[in-house]
């Protein structure tokens, strides 16, 4: 039995194909255009999965949809997505009719949740908190094994906690949120504050034909020992340790599992994170609680697919 896994952000929509073990058996990626509208969106998502049907057939009996954004699991609909500037979209419904295949639909950070819950901890770990560290930042929660939705889906919007009163300003409109501080916008920002020549930092770190200030390039210049960008990453994990404790300390996770591009920079800001954690009053939550770094990029579209079959398998 296999299932389809579809995460969709607002660059890119990618697509798996994976069995019951998370053995990946086909893949794609095509352009969102949200600004083309659901509609379109659908037809392009739907010729997608009827080219996967000609290959594998009545195998596929599932598919799970993460998609950026608020998103009502029970009715399988975007409540809304700044990335893709949608609201009150209906997919999961479509799709299914367009397919005939079971939907299940979730905020992208559940899925890649139930990613790590799966594939790098083989659910031996039941509660664990997943954060997902892009230019935004995402988080999805397994407790005692099962996908944590909260009171109206909404469970996981750890990037908008404030972790500094009167802070710096973040893309929900509000100030001084942890991806305010920890978003690889807010970490290039911060960057440019401590950067005297950018160009000259660039064309020293930068990756060759991308000429522009990004995590990448900071991450290059920490491990060349730049001190400013040594200092934009030790700051970045003092901030994201200040989220993660509070977290910890609510939710009392066996693990942590990081992901997302940032989390590549781990070196240079898990110190100050660890140091954040080590710190804190009440001991025994952080005595206990491992943090993880997934290398998986994919894990959200493997996550949707395995949730997908575990749920159509119901
Ligand atoms: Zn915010």
């Amino acid at each position: 039995m296999l299932g389809i896994g579809i995460d969709i952000g607002g660059t890119n929509t990618k697509l798996v194909v994976v069995n019951r073990a998370g053995k990946l058996l086909a893949n794609e990626r095509f352009h969102t255009e949200a600004s083309k509208g659901p509609a379109f969106f659908l037809k392009r998502l739907a010729a997608a999965v009827s080219g996967f049907r000609k290959d594998y057939g009545r195998q596929l009996v599932s598919i799970g949809l993460g998609a950026a954004g608020d998103v009502d699991p029970e009715r399988g609909v975007i409540r809304f997505s700044p990335n893709l500037a949608w609201r009150s979209v209906s997919l999961a419904g479509p799709l299914e009719k367009l397919t005939g295949l079971p939907c299940a639909m979730e905020n992208d950070a559940n899925m890649a949740a139930w990613g790590a819950y799966e594939l790098d901890l083989k659910r031996k770990t039941e509660d664990i908190l997943t954060l997902t560290l892009g230019t935004g930042i995402g988080s999805g929660m397994i407790l005692g094994g099962k996908l944590y939705h909260g009171a109206s889906g909404s469970a996981g919007e750890a990037g908008h906690l404030k972790i500094q009163p009167d802070g710096r300003p973040c893309h929900c409109g509000g100030a001084g949120c942890l991806e305010a501080y920890c978003g690889s916008y807010s970490i290039i920002a911060r960057a440019r504050e401590l950067i005297k020549n950018e160009k000259a930092f660039i064309k020293k770190f930068g990756v060759p034909g991308k000429e522009k200030l990004n995590t990448i390039c900071l991450t290059n210049a920490a491990a060349a020992g730049h001190a400013g960008a040594r200092r934009v990453w030790a700051e970045t994990g003092h901030y994201l340790g200040m989220g993660i404790a509070g977290l910890i300390l609510v939710l009392n996770p066996g693990c942590v599992v990081l992901t997302g591009g940032v989390s590549r920079a781990r070196k240079w800001f898990l110190p100050a994170m660890q140091k954040v954690l080590n710190a804190q009053q009440i001991k025994t939550p952080f005595k206990k609680v491992k943090i993880r770094i997934s290398d998986n990029a994919d894990l959200g579209s493997y996550g949707a697919a395995l949730f997908g079959l575990e749920r159509g398998l119901k």
